[in-house]
Parts: structure tokens; sequence; C-alpha cells
């Protein structure tokens, strides 16, 4: 690239992205779909797990199967150790920098102090295979372990580890953890990211070597798991997979119950409240192990706690019945009963149409401390009602809100995590590399599924206009920066590509193309592992629409839309016939504005009238006259033109040249709305293309049969555009409201202290 191409250039806006992706090969094919020579490695495991109530501690042990199905030797295996992440000494500690102690809140002084002192991370205590010990490396939330001998293409290596680690307080911190209960002295467990697990292997990055610092959540192989927890035999547990042992866990009424749930078209309780009242109140000594078989999986993760309530219906996708299943303590109701399992088969329901069938056997949604966090088939969402239960009173109006917040609340972060089955648990991008494709593609299909729960569901997410104010901002990061340099974390990688990909659809390539291409997306990467040029390359290969501009615009850059009217000038055809020339020349006379000292001279006693002597033919000349050498010229002219020459001079039309000016510097297309002076309205999309020789000016010109009394760029909200004021021709008034107040009766402050 010349870079000393200014900005606003337009061929370098519309440039091809060639030189930023990596360059296509047999694995990851030009068209963005894997090619022929395309690998990925595997790891299934088997894990033993005990939890420990009293202390809030586990103790693992876990077989893994690693299939080395690349066409390369691996001398070692590394592995991920994300709760070392909890260690002092931990880089995410580590580089942590200081708060702001200005208006410090007590809560973040505790949460603080509390991280500072927590005992969290890895204790290895075992990494063998069959013949015996092995060696291996901690490198932070990393360790390496050496094989006996070079795993060749094909071959499997089986290995075991040991470990144990204390449980983090999840309303501290953390994508898992505990929750506690003082009142009655209880736990609820949501537990993730606390086994060790391979890491990625890829064709485009070897061995991954990212640490991990906490924002980047992970990146991993599929596999088949069989996971046995052991808890309390008065808890519930919840986890990724299909339960084995129904008939060992659960009570004759319950198994019932959950035989029933699937088939059940509205969620019926498998652990009612009152049991689950019960439950906490006593407190067992006994053990029951829970097991559950996952297949094809990129992670496991599971709750327990003897506080659930849990209920569950069946959901329809494709040829097979997904259950779907919530587990709740009391102090979550009446709204997880009412809208959980529901918000579970809602998304399964859209986002399955614009991917592929769910593929797992269940969707769990999970209440505790996690505020929102997915794996595979589970999901960890925190919102609950408000405890004093005013919220149920219509005639409170501000309760109502609260009941408002927490019920949209619920409803959004469930279709978002149990969303993420879709991506990035099953299209298995590179979440510790890349947030937004996990959450940017997420997040556009949460929209797309909240509009269809009920009519102006108050979406957060998704509306043009929604981001304008971010993409304004002063201190943000491209896209398509790394998960752990991001600033504005929220908006840059959930509502600024979920809001591109919404503009993408409704606004460049329209419902048809998107949706077929977003769909080929899906289809092509299920169960494999794309990265953003496998994206970005599908996208333009299955819409046939080259893209790379947009690519570049919302993803690459910091730009953003503010695409102003600066002026409109109309060209009207010289006719050359004179009657009708001179006419308009007259009226034009006419209509000119007079001067003030015209206006003010009007009355001026002339001299010419005192002396008419002074007056001769030009005194009186009327300027429009027509006279016989203006017809003369004009006949001569005819007779000088061609039939269709001739006709041109005749037709009866408007030219309007429109110049736009792009203040933003993201180059847009542009939705128009013209309106005529018989008050017909005319639509217009005008294709970003228009700013590929000048991105900062265009032109455009309008041939229209009537005048034009106004032009508004982007009516309908479509493109993000950060300043309305400058959309239309003419202005438009910009409306605002304001407010009387009455002083208040009480007396002020100074006049009390008189009192
Ligand atoms: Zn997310």
């Amino acid at each position: 690239m010349n870079q000393t191409w200014a900005m606003d250039n337009g061929p370098e806006k519309f440039a091809q992205l060639d030189y930023l992706l990596r360059s296509p090969n047999e694995s990851r094919l030009a068209s963005g779909a894997p090619g022929p020579q395309y690998w990925q490695q595997r790891a299934d495991y088997r894990i033993k797990i005990k939890l420990d109530d009293q202390k809030q501690r586990i103790q693992g042990y876990e077989t893994i199967t690693y299939h080395n199905l690349s066409p390369h030797n691996l001398k070692y295996i590394w592995l991920q150790l994300d709760q070392n992440r909890f260690k002092p000494n931990s880089d995410d500690m580590l580089t942590k920098t200081a708060p702001n102690f200005d208006k410090f809140p007590y809560k973040s002084l505790s949460v603080l102090l509390a991280r500072h002192d927590f005992l969290g991370g890895y204790d290895i205590t075992e990494v063998s295979n069959k013949a015996g010990q092995l060696e291996y490396t901690l490198n932070k939330t990393l360790m390496r372990i050496e094989l006996p001998k070079p795993l060749q293409p094909f071959e499997t290596f089986s290995f075991n580890i040991g470990w144990q680690h204390n449980i983090n307080d999840a309303t501290l911190w953390g994508r898992g953890g505990y929750e506690y209960f003082k009142k009655e002295d209880n736990y609820i467990y949501e537990i993730a990211q606390f086994y060790p697990r391979v890491v990625a292997y890829t064709d485009y990055d070897g061995w991954h070597n990212k640490q991990f610092l906490g924002n980047g959540e992970f990146t991993l192989e599929l596999g088949d798991y069989h996971v046995e927890i052991t808890v309390p035999s008065d808890h519930i547990v919840a986890a990724t997979g299909e339960l084995q042992n129904v008939r060992q866990v659960l009570t004759k009424k319950q198994l019932k119950r959950f035989v029933q749930a699937k088939k059940a078209k509205k969620p019926i309780f498998i652990v009612t409240p009152d049991e689950a009242l019960q439950n906490q109140t006593k407190k067992s000594k006994q053990q029951k192990t829970w097991i559950f078989n996952a297949t094809n999986v990129r992670d496991f993760a599971w709750a327990s706690s003897r506080k659930f309530i849990w209920d569950g219906m069946g959901v329809k996708s494709g040829k097979d019945t997904v259950l779907a299943m919530s587990f709740y303590p009391n102090e979550a109701e009446p709204l997880w009963s009412q809208y959980s399992t529901h918000a579970i088969a809602h998304t399964i329901d859209v986002f399955s149409r614009y991917t592929f069938d769910y593929p797992y056997p269940v969707a769990i949604s999970v209440n505790g401390a996690v505020g929102g966090m997915e794996y595979p088939m589970i999901s960890f969402n925190k919102p609950r009602p408000y405890a004093d239960k005013t919220y149920w009173d219509v005639k409170q109006p501000k309760m109502h809100d609260t009941w408002a917040r927490s019920k949209y609340g619920l409803i959004s972060v469930i279709i978002h995590e149990v969303g993420h089955n879709y991506f990035p648990m099953i299209i298995n991008s590179d979440e510790r590399q890349w947030t937004w494709m996990d959450e940017g593609l997420t997040t556009f299909l949460q929209f797309v599924a909240e509009q269809e729960w009920e009519p102006n569901y108050p979406s957060r997410r998704g509306e043009p206009k929604k981001i304008t104010h971010y993409m304004s901002s002063s201190r943000v990061t491209p896209i398509m920066t790394n998960s752990e340099s991001i600033y504005q974390f929220g908006n840059n990688a959930y509502g600024k590509p979920a809001t591109a990909l919404n503009i993408l659809r409704e606004s460049i390539l329209g419902r048809e193309l998107f949706d077929y291409a977003f769909r080929e997306y899906a289809e092509r990467w299920k169960f494999k592992r794309p990265t953003p040029a496998d994206f970005f390359r599908t996208m333009e290969d299955a819409s046939g629409v080259d893209l790379d501009w947009f690519w570049r615009g919302w993803f690459y850059s910091t730009d953003h839309v503010d695409i102003a009217i600066e002026s409109v000038s109309e060209y009207t055809l010289n006719t050359q016939q004179p009657d009708i020339e001179q006419g308009r020349a007259r009226a034009t006379k006419a209509e000119s504005a007079k001067t003030r000292s015209q206006l003010n001279n009007v009355d001026n006693k002339m001299r010419v009238d005192a002396f008419p002597e002074l007056k001769d033919f030009y005194t009186e000349f009327d300027e429009f006259a027509v006279t016989p050498y203006d017809y003369a010229q004009y006949e001569s002219l005819i007779k000088s033109l061609e039939d269709k020459e001739r006709v041109l001079l005749n037709i009866e039309k408007h030219f309007y040249a429109v110049d736009f000016k792009n203040i933003g510097g993201l180059v847009m297309p542009l939705p128009l709305k013209i309106t005529y002076q018989d008050q017909q309205v005319e639509s217009y999309m005008i294709p970003a293309e228009i700013w590929r020789y000048d991105a900062s000016k265009v032109t455009k010109l309008f041939i229209t049969d009537q005048p034009i009394i106004s032009i508004e760029f982007d009516p309908h909200l479509e493109t993000a555009d950060t300043d309305v004021s400058n959309n239309a021709w003419p202005h438009k008034v910009t409306k605002h409201k304001f407010e009387l107040f009455k002083y208040s009766n009480q007396p002020n402050h100074m006049q009390r202290i008189e009192k």
C-alpha cells in the first residue's frame, strides 16, 4: 500500500483487502470455505470431579486422549491452565493497572482486597501416562507436556492429569465460581474453565500461546466428554451433555417429570420450588455422582446446588427434539419459571433458522452470580427480580419498571448466552484472538431473535442509531483488535459488529442475499475453526457482492458515518426559443430581490420627468422584448439541428446536482427520500461505490419531471449517521422541549437555618 495516500482517498477505501488477509491455500480457500487439505486436532476427555462443599474446592482427575490429525509431528502438547489466572503472580494480576481512587465505591475496595487475598490457581498433583510420570513445564496459564516420542500424523496419545483448586467467589470475579447465601448457609456453584484443557494447534497459528488475561475467553479443540461429578447427595447438577444415570440421582416422582418434560410444549417442573426449599434446609452428609456424556463439544461446564428448582420443555429443531432446561433458586422466582426456558426455546428456534439445526440434546440456563457466560449446552445468567416483590404492583409504575428491567435483562442475556452455542461453541472461532467473531455475530442474531419475541422489544444493541455515540467518540479501536487491547469492550466487540451486520443485511445486501451468505458461513464452518478472512470471504463468495470496502471501513478502521447534504443546484435547459427564454428572464428579474436603495428610491423625483427632452430609446427600452432579429437567429439555429437534437431542446425536465460531503470518513450507501412539488415521494438507495473516486465529496445528478422541494439522507436511520442535523435539504428545524418548574414550597436550606 502506498502510505502517502490521503485517508479520504476513494481508491484506497475501495482497495481490495488482500494485503490485510492471510493468503488463501488448500486448507482455507479463497472462497472462504474449508479446503481439501483442511484439518483440525481433536481431544477426548474422561474426567472425575469431587466438589468439596465445606471448603469450596475442587479435586479432579482426567484422562485426555489427543488425536493428532495434523500432517505434522508433535514433540510436545500444550495445555491451558485457566485457573492460574487467579494466582497472585499471574499476568492478569501483575498487569492490572491502578483503579481510579476518586469516589472509590465500598464494593470496589472489597472486590480489590478479596482478589488480592484469594489463593487461586491449580495445584497439579499428577501428570502421567500408562508408562509412568511425564515431564512438564509450567508457563503461567500454560503447561507443556513432553511426549515420550514425537506424535506422528494420525496417532493418538492418552495421558492423565490430577489437580485441585479453590473455587473463586463469583460475586467478585470470574466466568464461574460460587455464590454464597448467608441466611441458610448454602451455595450455588457455577463451575467452568476448571480443568486443564488442550491448547488449540492450528494450521494458521501452530500451538496458540496467548496467556489468559480474562477478556479473551478461550480457544479449544472439539472432542467427546465423559464426566463424573460427585457432590452432596441433596444437590441438583446441571452440565454440558446428557445425564447418563437419571435413575440414580432423581426421585421416582422427579424421574417421571423428567421424562414428561421432553414432550412438554410448555416448561414443567422436574424439581419444584417446594422441593428446592426442602433440599436447602437439610444438609446431607451423603454423596452422589452425576454422570454426563457429551459428543463433539469444545468444552465442559457444570453447576450444582441444593437450592435448584429445575424445569424443562421440548423444542423441535430439525428432526430432533432438544430438552430446554433451567436451574434456579427460589430467589429467582417468579421471573425464571415464566421466562427462562421459553427464552432458550426461542433462541433455538430463531438461531437455527439463520444457521443450522441445533445439534445437541440439551440447552440449559442456570441462575447464579455469574452475569452471563456461555459453555456448550449450558449458560450462566444472573438477572433476578427484586426481593421485596413490590414489582408486582402495577399501580406503582416505578416498581413496575424494575420488573421490566429484570424481565428484559433476563430474556436478552439468555438469548445471547444460549445463542453462543452457535458462535463460538459449534462455529469454533478463536476467542482469545477475536472477540467480535463470537460476540458480534451472537449479538447480531440476538437482535433478530429479540425482535421476534414481542413487538417493539427494547433491544439494547442492533439498531444503527444506538451505536452512533460510540462511533463518534474518541477512545476507539478497530473491531480487528486483539481481545485484550480493546477500548470500550462492549461497544467494540458486541455493539459495532452486530450493528454492522444488521446494516449489511438491511441496507447493503438485502435480507435475501445476506441470509443466504450468513447461513453458508455457518454451514461451512460448523464444527470447524474459521478465521476472520474465512468469514469475510464467505460473505462475498455466497452473496456475489464485493464487500472489501465494507470490512475495511467497519472492521479495520475507526471511521464513523457522518454524511451531509451540503448544497443543491438546479439546472434548467436553455430552449433558445426567444419567447420562452425572454419570458423566463423577465420572470427571474421580477422575482429577484430589490436592493434597499432601489426600494427607497421608488419615490424619487426624476430629472428626465422634469426635462422630457432627456429621454431617448434607451430610457424606456424593454430589455426582454423579442425582436425579429431574435426570431431569425432562432430559426437558423433550428434549421442547423438534426431531428434528435431538436427534440432535446423541447424536453421538460429538471436537473438537480446534489453535493454530498463525507465528514465521518466511513463510506456508506446513500439512502435518500426525495419529495416533489406535488408531494409525491421517491426513495433511492445509491450504492457506496459512488465514493470510489473521492471518498470525501461527491455530486449526484437527479433528473426529475417535477421540481424537488426536499431531499433527505437516511430518513429511516439505517446508516448509523452520527449527526442527523446535516441530513436534509432544506435544513429541518431541530425540535426540543423545555419544561417549566415551580420552585418547591419547601423553604430552602438558608431559610431553614434562619428559623
Ligand atoms: Zn457473549
